[in-house]
């Protein structure tokens, strides 16, 4: 007989966690399941997958090793019913326990299940609050409550101040400004040296998922061979150590760059690690911050550290959990063209997109910027249906749960929302990549031509989107420079690059092809 269940998920590997608190290791059982639903709601990158399964395991083996009853269950046990809650009801049964503890998940998909749970059950499930994150969710609740407007800057600020990050003694912002991001945005230098990322080298459990996963998710898009993540807290605490001596002095100068070859450049991949519950994010925070106080990094590139975290990080699921469910099916900007094909296989001659693609398919990584300006701004200025591109990131990225990645495709992306999250939409011409990256210098197409048989497809995409969605942007005050660019252009110029998106998309989109033309 067991006093009580305590449910693990995969992104719950935290031994901190609301659930464990209290366990008792004579009484209670952890469990952990391997399930297939989790594994397939999208077709999630194989390195993803592997990724948390190891986690999982090594998880469940430090829990063993500290005389805590495990209850693992590997995606290939034969009674594996495939899904939580099967999983949770064979184990309540099993051991004949007397209740069940979760923690909050982070899918409004998977709290759905679980308020179903609560009545299914024989026995009563306790739903623990995930108090990993700075901002409990009621704080950005009553924060947002009877704003107009939810910028992320003010709650960034408010969450200095709460948690007294970067600041003087008399609670003013250290530098002098909150916000360093001018000094931000500088494209890469020749001969700078850029560090490896940090990588380990998968172990026995690692390498029996990498064959399991290979031999079970073989259709899905991405790539296995090189998997460098590592699989435990020890791990990501070594990848944080890695980050803050090698790549944190000069993350704020090129945070915004992007470069063939140098996937990574001066980034953390810390958010595999953070969102899976192997790195408490308070802890990156504070070692960021200390660094700084140290003297070991500059301070335009700890606070722009500092605010993908405390910042962005805690306001996309602020945003998540005061908005869903009816957050995911806002289509603003009426955009219903498919995805196209190449996002799965990366064969494009778009070289910008063709390199975004590969390394995600090698790496099950891009960084913010690849995410945003590239793929991102490539499905926005096509006008690709919201819920298409959001299933593409959220299976192809390590770090992605439904939590984080739909805010940043639905509202940071696609304008999906109208503008609740970012007041405009971050569209652009080929003229921002070729600023920040080299892609250009290797492409087929000419970034300086909006028409002809060369010109770079995001030149009259980019105006295209503009005219297509002119009713309902025009009037949004940090649009009206560009629409000034739009009503200087001759009428005979704005119909010619129509036709040359017009082609572009017809010629894109297999079902348009087969017509000539694309359905009103
Ligand atoms: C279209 C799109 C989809 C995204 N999907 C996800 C996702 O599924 N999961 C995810 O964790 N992040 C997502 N992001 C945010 C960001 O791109 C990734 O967090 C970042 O690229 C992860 O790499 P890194 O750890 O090297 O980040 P760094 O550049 O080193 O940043 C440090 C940390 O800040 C946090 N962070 C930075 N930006 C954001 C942001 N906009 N929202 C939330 N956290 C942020 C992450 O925890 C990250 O590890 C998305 C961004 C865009 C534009
Ligand atoms: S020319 Fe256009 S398509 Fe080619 S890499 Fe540059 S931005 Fe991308």
């Amino acid at each position: 007989m067991t006093d009580c269940i305590r449910l693990v998920l995969g992104d719950q590997l935290s031994r901190n966690l609301a659930s464990l608190r209290g366990l008792d290791k004579h009484q209670d059982v952890v469990l952990l399941a391997e399930v297939m639903a989790e594994a397939t709601y999208v077709p999630h990158h194989p390195q993803k997958i592997a990724f948390l399964f190891s986690a999982m395991r090594h998880f469940a083996e430090e829990l063993r090793a500290d005389g805590i009853r495990v209850d693992y269950i590997r995606l290939d046990d034969p009674d594996n019913t495939g899904t939580l809650g099967g999983e949770l009801s064979r184990a309540i049964d099993r051991h004949q326990a007397a209740r069940a503890i979760v923690t909050f998940p982070g899918e409004w998909r998977v709290w759905q299940q679980m308020r179903a749970w609560q009545q299914d059950f024989a026995v009563p499930v306790a739903v623990k609050e995930d108090d990993r994150f700075f901002c409990p969710i009621a704080r950005f609740r009553a924060w947002a409550d009877g704003r107009k407007q939810v910028r992320m800057e003010f709650f960034y600020r408010e969450m200095r101040r709460d948690h007294k990050i970067l600041l003087t003694p008399d609670g003013q912002p250290e530098g002098g400004q909150w916000n360093f991001d001018a000094e931000n945005r500088k494209s890469l230098p020749k001969g700078l040296k850029i560090p490896q990322p940090y990588r380990e080298t998968p172990d026995a459990i690692t390498n029996e998922v990498l064959a399991l996963v290979a031999s079970r998710f073989a259709g899905h898009f991405g790539r296995l061979d090189g998997f460098f993540y590592a699989v435990t807290a020890a791990g990501a605490e070594r990848a944080l150590d890695h980050f803050i001596r090698h790549c944190l002095p000069l993350f704020g100068d090129y945070q915004d760059a992007m470069a063939m070859g140098q996937e990574t450049l001066f980034h953390s991949i810390l958010s595999p690690y953070i969102n899976a519950g192997l790195l408490d994010p308070r802890r990156v925070v504070e070692a960021a911050e200390q660094a700084w106080r140290q003297g070991h990094a500059p301070l335009n590139a700890v606070e722009g550290f500092i605010r993908q975290i405390l910042g962005w990080r805690e306001y996309v699921r602020g945003i998540y959990w005061l908005k869903m469910p009816g957050y995911a099916d806002t289509n603003a900007l009426n955009a219903h063209r498919p995805l196209p094909d190449f996002y799965w296989t990366g064969r494009t001659d778009m070289n910008c997109m063709a390199q975004v693609i590969g390394q995600t398919e090698r790496l099950a990584y891009a960084h913010h910027i690849q995410r945003l300006m590239v793929t991102g701004n490539f499905a926005l200025l096509l006008g690709v249906e919201p819920a298409q591109i959001e299933e593409w990131y959220l299976a192809v990225y390590a770090d992605a749960y439904d939590w984080v990645e739909l805010p940043n495709v639905h509202g940071m992306v696609m304008h999906a929302d109208g503008g609740y999250l970012g007041s405009k939409p971050y569209a652009a011409s080929g003229k921002y990549i070729q600023r920040m990256s080299d892609y250009c210098t290797r492409c087929r197409y000419d970034v300086k031509e909006t028409i002809g048989p060369t010109a770079c497809p995001f030149n009259a995409l980019y105006w295209n989107f503009l005219m297509e969605n002119e009713a309902k942007l025009r009037g949004n005050p940090r649009m009206g420079l560009v629409y000034k660019g739009l009503d200087a252009m001759e009428p005979a110029r704005r119909e010619a690059i129509r036709a040359q998106a017009g082609r572009f998309i017809t010629g894109l989109i297999p079902a348009y092809r087969a017509t000539g033309t694309e359905p009103s």
